[in-house]
């Protein structure tokens, strides 16, 4: 991993399901969709129909360039530790969510019929 600067298994559990994802703020994400629906929403409500649309179309470009612009951050499914500045691992996928749920299933009752969780040898 140090040589070639890419990871293939998690450094810190040594598990190999890993996925990649554009390295953003969540909060900042949800604060920028949701202030730009409000201001669509009050300009609508005043009748300014193409102000709205504008505030839209500006929230979807900020957007759009956020998502060319960032990084990405490769990310372990059972740890969650965090890898950024490493060269893409082409092996790695996505974020999967039937992955995320075998490594941290919804129903943690330990009797729980879960199937997902072969994982942990029950
Ligand atoms: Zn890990």
């Amino acid at each position: 991993m140090r040589r070639d600067n890419v990871i293939e298994h998690c450094a810190v559990c040594d598990c190999p399901t890993l996925y990649v994802q554009k390295d953003f703020n969540r909060t900042i994400g949800m604060a920028i969709f949701v202030t730009g629906a409000v201001v669509s929403l009050v300009l609508y409500g005043f009748d300014r129909v193409w102000q709205a649309m504008a505030v839209l179309l500006g929230c979807a470009v900020v957007d759009a360039l956020l998502y060319k612009w960032l990084p990405e951050v490769t990310i372990c499914y059972k740890c969650h530790s965090q890898y950024r500045q490493v060269n893409p691992n082409p092996a790695i996928a996505p974020f999967a969510l039937g992955l995320a749920e075998k490594f941290d299933p919804l129903n943690k009752q330990a009797d729980a019929e879960n199937p997902a969780a072969d994982w942990q040898g029950r």
